[in-house]
This record gives structure tokens, sequence and C-alpha cells, in this order.
């Protein structure tokens, strides 16, 4: 027919080069594994919302799940599926949902998982939003408790008999306290927890959180995962660590099969299918390729932030650095203990006499802009910009001070970022 069967000849061969690879080069070659046409190196982009089936009987056992296929759009798509196969290698999954966004991850799987009644356990620190829709799931009738997750011991405290899950992030922005990843984990397990961990800061080359146990693995793919700050995106990795047999919140028609997989199944169905915050195509595309280069990027990214904390803790026009690689951080050693490197974004805080606007202002490679994990470095004033509609108490309690200034940064030359900051603090 002289277009190349769908099923790649080297097949079996990738397969093996494939589990004895490192992180980059499975990526790189992840497509290749379920046969693209025509031999292309990129999984395409499809744009059909819908698939055609010649026998109709056909289309009916693909709803029916006794046959795999596509059905509509929403729900499922090749360019999304190839993508989050790569997203479940990453963290040594066993599958995995893509959302439109991280936000969106996150919201469809509470609301897949939990009914009115329920607790959850969650943390001080957490991202403004994350920390926002879980006030709104509080007036819906989910119980939120947050607690100073970086010691296990207030995790523990907080149990009640109705506490179905712990939410915590790995680094927490902007201040980048580390929670209790580990001591967490044995927690969950010895009390048949859902353990949800957001390892968007971390990403899965610094961490996999299936190595704290984590059930469920979110993570912001619009930020170093796609990593070009050019397309939205969302995931939630089934670890399979966990026993959905015990889960009490699961419809009987997903205890089907795998019980590894009833989980995912409900948050693919409940979730993803009935809210349809559903990871378009094109934005699969470009977050698939921003992955290829993640490990490489992370690697120098983390390089900058440990040689700029280190310059900027000892200048005399800065009162306090905040990151988890510098030795004075509360969870230095466990950060070095769990993460590659210690992450790519630091928070600063200004000696008095320091205007942060006036000093954002002057640094000309760093773009005064929110957002995380982009190629670009970023700053940004925390108090006054994302953590603004939180207020003052609640700043107070994450210990965001008004003179906060957070930096993500990116992959420019060291020394050209050095000579910004050095720049912008001498006048
Ligand atoms: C950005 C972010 C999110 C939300 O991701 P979006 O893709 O912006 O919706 C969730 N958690 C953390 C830790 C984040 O940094």
């Amino acid at each position: 027919i002289g277009i190349r069967d769908s099923v790649n000849s080297k097949f079996e061969a990738i397969k093996k080069v494939m589990t004895q690879s490192g992180f980059t080069s499975k990526l790189l070659h992840a497509d290749r594994r379920s046969g693209v046409q025509h031999g292309s190196i990129h999984k395409p982009i499809h744009t059909a919302v819908t698939y055609a089936y010649d026998d109709s009987r056909e289309l009916a056992a693909v709803f029916q799940g006794k046959q795999s296929g596509y059905t509509y759009g929403r729900q499922v798509n090749p360019t999304v599926d190839a993508l989050q196969n790569k997203i479940t290698m990453m963290e040594d999954g066993v599958a995995t949902a893509a959302f439109s966004t991280g936000m969106a991850a996150i919201c469809t799987t509470f609301f897949a998982l939990l009914r009115a009644g329920d607790h959850v356990i969650s943390s001080f620190f957490l991202f403004g939003n994350t920390n926002s829709v879980f006030k709104t799931f509080e007036s819906h009738g989910i119980e939120i408790t947050f607690v100073d997750a970086t010691n296990v011991a207030n995790v523990a405290a907080a149990i009640k008999e109705n506490t179905k899950l712990v939410f915590v992030e790995t680094i927490a922005n902007p201040r980048t306290q580390v929670a209790d990843l580990i001591n967490i984990g044995d927690l969950c397990e010895a009390q048949n927890l859902l353990y949800c961990v957001d390892n968007t800061m971390t990403t899965p080359y610094l961490f996999q959180a299936k190595r704290a146990k984590a059930s469920l693995v979110f993570n912001s793919l619009t930020k170093y995962i796609g990593g070009h700050a050019n397309a939205l995106g969302g995931a939630v990795t089934e670890t399979g660590l966990y026993d959905w047999s015990k889960f009490e919140n699961l419809y009987s028609n997903y205890k089907k099969g795998d019980v590894s997989s009833w989980g995912i199944t409900q948050i693919k169905k409940k979730g993803l299918r009935d809210f349809g915050a559903t990871l378009g195509p094109e934005a699969a595309h470009h977050i698939s390729i921003g992955s290829d280069t993640l490990a490489l990027r992370m690697e120098r990214a983390c390089e900058n932030a440990r040689t700029l904390t280190e310059y900027l803790s000892s200048h005399d026009s800065v009162k306090k650095v905040y990151y988890p690689g510098l030795s004075g951080h509360p969870q230095h050693q466990l950060s070095t203990e769990l993460f590659k490197h210690c992450g790519a974004l630091f928070s600063i805080e200004l000696n008095d006499e320091i205007d942060c606007f006036d000093f954002l202002n002057r640094l000309n490679l760093v773009i005064s802009a929110s957002n995380l994990g982009d190629t670009r470095s970023l700053g940004i004033p925390v108090a006054h910009t994302i953590y603004h509609e939180m207020g003052p108490e609640r700043r107070a309690t994450m210990g965001i001070d008004d003179s906060l200034v957070r930096f993500a940064i990116g992959i420019e030359e060291t020394e050209d970022l050095l000579a910004d900051f050095e720049a912008a603090l001498s006048l």
C-alpha cells in the first residue's frame, strides 16, 4: 500500500532500548513505540473531534469498553494519548489523564473522587489558586484542614474518620517549604489514605513522587514540562500503589478489571468526560515537544538558581533568600536527599530601603511576569500580585512578606543573570 504499517517493524527492538535508556532517550523515542504513520518522528496533531467506524457494532464495542478505540474528542485523542504515555513514563506510573490546565487536573480529580462530608488534609503552603479552589470545595461540603506539612506529625494529628486524602506540593511556592514527603507517604499507606502530590515544582526529572508512595501525582504541564510558556496543560498520573478496592467513593461500573486502574477510570469518566476540561491536540503537541528537553532545561535552570541564590545570600542589600539548595534552609538536608536538584525557583526579601517594584524594574534580563517553568527568567512581587486576593491575614500565615519577590529562573547563561542582578542591586 506504500504507507508503512501502523505497527513499527522495529517495535520490539525499540521497546528493549526504551527499558534500558535514560530519562531523555526514553522521552525522545516514546512516540515511536506505538508506531507512527509514515514513520513520522512526532506523533501527528490529530484535530478530528470524532472517529468513524465502518461497522457500527465496532463503535458500540468501543463505547462499551470491549474494544479500544477513539470515540469523541472531549474524552480521547491520539495526540493527547501520546503525551499521556510520555508523562506516565516520566512518573513511572500506570496511567495518566491530561487536562486543559493544571488547575483543571486538580479540581476535576477532586470532584470525581470526593463527596460532601469527606475530609481532606492539605498544606498551609499551597499554590494560590489551589488554595482558592480548596476554599470553594469547603463551601460544597468537603471539609479541608490545612496543616504545616513540613512535619508529618501535623498531618497525623489532623486525620479523622472521614479523611479521604492528603494533598501536598513537593516544594511550595513562593517560600519553598518542602513537605515531609516520605513520612507522609508512609502515614498515608498505614492509614489507607489516598496520597496526592503536586510535582509541578520538581517535575518527574528531579523527583518521582512514586518514591514517596504517592498514589496520584499532579503536574501543571504549563510549567517546566511544556517549558516554553506557549501552551497550557495539566495531568494526573496514577502510580498504581493505592488499593482502590478500599476507596468508598467509586461507582460500581468503574470497579472492573485491574484494581489499580479503578481510580483513574473514574477520574477520566466522571471528571474529564463530564467536566470537559480537555487538553487540545495542538497544546498537547507543544507540550510534548517541550518535554523532550525537560532534563536539559532543568539542569541549566537549577544550576542558575543555585549560583544566584549563593550570590544573593551574601549580598548586603538582600535580607533573606528562600531556596532549598541553601544550607540554611530548614529542609535543605531532606531536599538534597530527595531531589536531583533543588529546583529553579527562589524568593528573596530585600532590605527595607529598597523598593521591590523599583528593583524589578531595574532588572533587564529578568522579566516582570507571572508563571514559572519558562525558558526565560521571571520575577514577581508576590504579595501585590498572585497572593493579593488572599488578603494580609492568610498571607501572614503563609509567611509572605510585602517585600517578597519570587524568581522563576530560566536557562539564560549564568554570567548574564548574575550581571543583571548585580547591576539591579548596585545603587
Ligand atoms: C501553576 C501551578 C498549578 C496550576 O497549573 P495551571 O496549568 O496554571 O492551571 C498547580 N500547581 C502548581 C504547584 C503550580 O505551580
